[in-house]
């Protein structure tokens, strides 16, 4: 990286947005050679508190394999845990959906890690990477994009010069707004509360899905302290209306609408820290290139966590982009120019929106309690639960192991 005048520097790459897929492309680009500046708003021991984001993320095969590849995973030491079943059922309805690891032969249908942990990972496999600058707290003052490249100024006076600016800064991205990219965006009119238990019974590794006519009530596997496996992750879907009279309830009154929903197979459950909210929305990016520019994870994607695959989706983004700019780089390309970002976009919409539509429909389709939907929902779940090669179909898209898969996600070095 070079120091230009005292306070610019020039880089390949600055990514703006140090969250989890920022953070991912940093460490797949800087690893594979190209100097990257990175700069986020808050800095690193804010994102890492444990009262920054109560969230725990279920992370496909596929993303671990390029986690593994890009050296972020090993810095998880044992805080990951693997899901082996999943188990969707229709509020009351006796008929479900039961995915299990051993139908596809597989050791795990996926991973549950705290984004606590998963910041913390990252940022430490960040540190190791000579060519990855992290500058924070740090904001743009403005940009300018052009055929020669992109000139950036923070607020605090330093410049940044690049081939290429990555907008990795989550829903309200600024770089998006800046380059004018249309935005079409829904509430769900829900909100995710989201918290973790103790609880008595263990979870043998199993994740819950309720469909109740609020929403989804999720029941996620997470290790305790001690690895113990009594320990979950929740994210109760409830209607917006509803959210702040139940976030204002007395620890008793909370526990008793808790325990509705939560039900007793677990046995009795500990609240552990605090309650977080996080509204829900569908939104998604007009295009996710421009000159000298490219969007990547929630910036240019937003979608309901009914699928637990918003994080996912931004990692496929990270894989895709990587190697595409990867090769431009081999072939001796100006990695800024259009049509080397174009065959990122190609690469990546069909995906994006076959997903945010997908979990768009499921919200829509359990998200209620008319009798002949429900009735249509628990035979179609019954029906696929009972049909092996459709099941196999799901769990293999669930694990991210379907489509055009770049290198990384099929566990290939760059
Ligand atoms: C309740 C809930 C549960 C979920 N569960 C799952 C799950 O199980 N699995 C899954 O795959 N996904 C899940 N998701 C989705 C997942 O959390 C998001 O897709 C993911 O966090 C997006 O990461 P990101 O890095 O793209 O954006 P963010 O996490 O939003 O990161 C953006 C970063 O950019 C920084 N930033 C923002 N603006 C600026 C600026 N102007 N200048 C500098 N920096 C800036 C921010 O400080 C932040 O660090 C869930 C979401 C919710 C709401």
């Amino acid at each position: 990286m070079a120091e230009k005048a005292e306070n610019t520097v020039k880089t390949d790459i600055l990514i703006v947005g140090g969250g989890m897929a920022g953070c991912s492309l940093a460490c797949a680009l800087a690893g594979a050679g190209f100097e990257i500046v990175i700069i986020d708003r808050l800095d690193q021991s804010s994102q890492t508190e444990d009262t920054f984001d109560g969230r725990a993320s279920a992370i496909a095969e596929a993303s671990k394999k390029m986690l593994d590849q890009i050296g972020m995973w090993r810095h998880l030491g044992q805080n990951y845990t693997p899901i082996l079943d999943i188990r969707v059922a229709d509020g009351d309805s006796r008929l479900f959906l039961h995915y299990n690891h051993e139908d596809i032969g597989e050791k795990a249908l996926g991973f549950m890690v705290e984004n606590r942990h998963f910041r913390r990972a990252v940022f430490t496999r960040l540190r190791e990477l000579e060519k990855a600058r992290y500058l924070a707290p740090a904001q743009l003052e403005d940009i300018a994009r052009g055929p020669e490249g992109v000139k950036a100024r923070l607020i605090d006076g330093r410049q940044i010069e690049a081939a290429l600016v990555v907008g990795a800064d989550g829903r309200s991205s600024q770089i998006r707004e800046e380059a004018n990219i249309k935005l079409t965006q829904w509430s769900y009119h829900q909100t995710g509360i989201v918290l973790s238990v103790d609880h008595e019974i263990p979870h043998h590794n199993v994740a819950h899905e309720h469909f109740l006519p609020a929403g989804p009530f999720a029941i996620l596997p997470l290790s305790g302290p001690n690895g113990d496996n009594t320990r979950s992750s929740i994210v109760w879907t409830e209607k917006d209306e509803l959210v702040e009279g139940i976030m204002a309830m007395s620890d008793q009154d909370f526990a008793a609408e808790f325990e509705q929903r939560f039900g007793d197979f677990l046995g009795a459950a500990t609240f552990i820290g605090p309650r977080w909210t996080y509204p829900l929305t569908l939104q998604y990016a007009e295009t996710s290139v421009a000159e000298r520019l490219v969007l990547v994870g929630d910036s240019s994607h937003g979608m309901h966590p009914i699928a637990g695959q918003g994080l996912n989706m931004g990692l496929r983004d990270v894989a895709a982009l990587a190697e595409v700019l990867i090769d431009a780089r081999r072939l001796g390309l100006d990695i800024g120019t259009s049509h080397v970002l174009d065959d990122y976009e190609q690469w990546r919409r069909f995906d994006n929106t076959l997903m945010l539509a997908m979990t768009d429909g499921l919200n829509r389709l359990f998200s209620n309690d008319i009798a002949p939907i429900k009735l249509v929902r628990d035979i179609g779940l019954a029906a696929v639960n009972k049909a092996g090669p459709l099941k196999k179909v799901f769990m293999q898209h669930a694990m991210g192991a379907t489509g055009n898969l770049p290198r990384l996600l099929k566990g290939e070095a760059l």
